[in-house]
């Protein structure tokens, strides 16, 4: 048996947003690994080795993925959304650059349904102009970079896309986002919260930027923000093709 790591991303949370590519990846596996709600998400089954990890530890699992490869396993890393998404693609990198035969390993990355699509979907089709998508964790960048992002964002009228807009680790810092969107942006734009998305707790709502509080975010928000010319159409929010 030849081993091989799949990267899977398994959509924002609604099973029918799984891809056949990826039912068959884990149906395939003998090994899955992964940050353990994702992990919760796979059926046990007969020949199946779970290993769910916690968060922040994502080197060591990319790590053990590939000794598991290397040792003749079948092993899907498991992300939500999309893996190549502020997710485990970008860290099964990083570990295969500390290795000598980086093209010796059988590597696949198999793409999901990423939040931000699912959530635009919802809304209407905030995205459909020129748009951009920040991480507003500072885990693995400084803050004053996420900073200098929202503001040239803005300033460039693209639409955004927030993924990890707030966390109890970073009092303070979503407020800040919102006085920075308010200083470049005016009142009128709008603003969506769409939390739990295709799951059974989801929430949306939209309101302009000037009504928006911090407490509409949390760890599991997509917060999407429009550009100058989006608008509502009945109960939809779209951005208009045409700019200018
Ligand atoms: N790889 C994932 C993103 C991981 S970052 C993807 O492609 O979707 C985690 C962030 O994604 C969360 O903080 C939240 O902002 C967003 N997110 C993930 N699932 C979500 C869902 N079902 N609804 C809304 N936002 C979600």
């Amino acid at each position: 048996m030849t081993g091989w790591v799949k990267v899977a991303g398994l959509g924002p949370g609604d099973e029918a947003m799984v891809t056949e590519q990826v039912r068959a990846a884990l149906a395939e596996a003998t090994d899955v690994v992964g940050y353990i709600p994702y992990v919760a998400r796979v059926a046990e089954r007969p020949g199946l080795r779970l290993h769910p990890s916690d968060n922040r530890v994502e080197l060591d699992r990319a790590n053990h993925a590939l000794d598991m490869a290397s040792a003749g396993k079948q092993v899907v890393i498991v992300s939500s959304g999309d893996p190549g998404v502020f997710a485990m693609a970008a860290a099964l990198f990083e570990a295969l650059e500390t290795r000598s035969d980086p093209d010796g390993y059988d590597i696949e990355i198999l793409p999901g349904i990423t939040a931000m699509l699912a959530a635009a979907a919802r809304l209407g089709a905030p995205l459909g102009h020129d748009f951009c998508a920040i991480n507003l964790s500072d885990n693995l960048k400084p803050w004053d970079l996420i900073e200098k992002r929202l503001r040239l964002a803005a300033q460039g009228g693209f639409a955004m896309a927030f993924y990890n807009p707030r966390a109890a680790s970073r009092p303070g810092r979503f407020e800040r986002v919102l006085e920075i969107l308010r200083a470049e942006l005016p009142g009128h734009v709008l603003i969506a919260f769409a939390r739990a998305v295709t799951t059974g707790e989801e929430e949306t709502r939209v309101v302009r930027l000037d009504e928006a509080t911090p407490d509409m975010a949390d760890m599991r928000t997509m917060v999407i923000v429009g550009n100058e010319d989006t608008r509502r159409v009945g109960r939809w929010v779209y951005s208009p093709r045409r700019v200018g």
